[in-house]
């Protein structure tokens, strides 16, 4: 049997909630037709975890498999050596796949395993939304003309398109840079939410006194919450807002708030329609080649995205909504239409995943597992009892985000603060309070109700903490290592 082409399509910080066949309280006001298709034509994942939830990290995670302890890229400013450990890439073009890499790449060195690449950025740069430089294999840096998302998503198509015919499999890594920071939309949805409100959620006013002090007043938030010791507490400069807000004189502290957050979902979701158009246009061309059936398209994101919940902009805490990213698979030939799948699966099992749709052996170096099987909804297939998640840039890059770590079964989050910089690149040499806090996921979805210092809760503490500390054993992060650490965990009582 042939082997199938893998499309793998991913977006830089885009949420779930921000797609409309999550059916968030989004999906009333903006819809995402093309990632719906690959939903409804595919399978969605209702709980699919960045381990980090950080751009680069997360990145080198996906092309090794590993977590960022083992493959040496735990903040933004390491560097990864693809030629170090496994190489999703590389492997694949091993095994005779033809593979590219067009858009953000975002990993500090150049992409090994592509017979071609047009990428940005390495060297700690985003790139930029308009007139954006790639640097292009055999050419160098190239300057553009244009729009970014509309860019990358032309070079996608020039490249499927020269390879038509072509008798080997191809990987195509197609890597959005929206919707990262500083939104700037395509002209074409200027005036998409004209006369529209969003509805924001429960928690943009969220009272944090259920919250460890480990984390209650940190964060950089959407409204100009007084409590938070955030640098964008000025509502008139919101962080991720494209231009300043006005028309706010004479309003109340909830109506500045609610003002703030229309411009930064309104900004956010406006660069979002622009990738939902690369999908659709990518998809007509598979079509018109008649490969789309032999291609397994899968659209995720690096992480996930806080839009306004827990009055959070950015990412990097370990909350629902920054740590759990979309994850979308159409692949008709084993995959059943429409099905959604509440499986664990985490961005160690990407590569593993793919390497087995291709025929090829995971290395045992990786750490995830092929989820192949729980994506064809086969009962028998291996699951995920838990996912470990660790975020080291301890109130990095004045968002002011603990460093943590914790675990993540189907019905419970622990998480504890050990709110120290340890020696990870870029975190700030400060310490923050030590805390653990516990949520029911099944009960409290939205994470509102902390229930650690709730003695009902002793026992489930104490067998999650021992899952937490075999999980991590298991993993190779183990506290040992800092002294500084094991002491704020003996003092916190954990
Ligand atoms: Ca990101």
């Amino acid at each position: 049997m042939k082997r199938p082409n893998i499309l793998y399509i991913m977006a830089d910080d885009h949420a779930a909630n921000a797609i409309s066949c999550y059916g968030s309280r989004l999906a009333s006001v903006f819809q995402t037709p093309n990632m719906d298709r690959l939903a409804e034509e595919g399978v969605r994942l209702s709980h699919f975890f960045s381990t980090n939830s950080i751009c680069t990290p997360a990145r080198a995670t996906i092309m090794t498999g590993q977590y960022g302890h083992i493959n040496g890229v735990r903040t933004i400013g390491d560097t990864w050596c693809p030629e170090a450990g496994p190489n999703l890439a590389l492997l694949l073009q091993q095994a005779g796949y033809e593979t590219a890499m067009i858009g953000k790449w975002h990993l500090q060195c150049e992409p090994v395993g592509f017979d071609d690449y047009k990428y940005m950025c390495n060297c700690h740069e985003q790139g930029t939304y308009q007139d954006p430089v790639f640097t292009e294999k055999g050419f160098g840096d190239v300057p553009y003309t244009g729009y970014v998302t509309d860019i990358i998503t032309d070079m996608a198509l020039t490249w499927l398109h020269r390879r038509r015919g072509s008798a080997k499999p191809f990987f195509m890594m197609f890597h959005h840079k929206a919707p990262h920071d500083f939104w700037e939309y395509a002209e074409r949805h200027e005036h998409m939410f004209d006369g529209v409100d969003i509805p924001w959620p429960d928690s943009l006013f969220e009272d944090r006194s259920h919250r460890s002090e480990a984390s209650r007043d940190y964060g950089s938030s959407v409204t100009p919450r007084s409590k938070i010791r955030s640098l964008y507490a000025d509502f008139c400069k919101p962080n991720y807002v494209t231009g300043p807000l006005t028309g706010t004189e004479g309003m109340s502290f909830e109506e500045k708030g609610i003002a703030a957050y229309q411009k930064y979902l309104k900004d956010y979701l406006r660069t979002v329609a622009g990738i939902d158009d690369a999908i659709g246009a990518v998809m007509k061309e598979l079509e018109s080649q008649g490969i789309l059936d032999d291609t397994i398209i899968i659209y995720t994101s690096d992480q996930g995205m806080y839009l306004g919940e827990h009055d959070y902009q950015d990412k990097r805490w370990s909350y629902e909504e920054g740590l759990m990213s979309p994850f979308l698979v159409r692949y008709p030939k084993e995959i059943e239409a429409g099905t959604v799948a509440d499986a664990l699966m985490d961005n160690t099992d990407i590569a593993p995943t793919l390497l087995d749709y291709a025929g090829v052996d995971a290395p045992e170096a990786m750490q995830g597992f092929s989820q192949r099987g729980m994506l064809a909804g086969k009962p028998d297939a291996p699951k995920k009892d838990a996912i470990y998640f660790r975020y080291w840039m301890h109130l990095a890059h004045k968002h002011h985000n603990p460093a943590h770590y914790g675990i993540r079964t189907d019905r419970w989050k622990l998480i504890f603060y050990y709110g120290l910089p340890l020696d990870a690149v870029g975190a700030v040499d400060e310490e923050s309070p030590a805390g653990w806090e516990l949520y029911d996921m099944q009960n409290d979805p939205f994470e509102l109700k902390n229930l650690y210092d709730d003695p009902a809760y002793a026992d489930t503490i104490r067998d999650l903490r021992n899952q937490l500390d075999a999980l991590k054993t298991k993993l190779g992060d183990t506290d040992d290592k800092y002294p500084e650490l094991v002491e704020r965990r003996k003092q916190s009582g954990g």
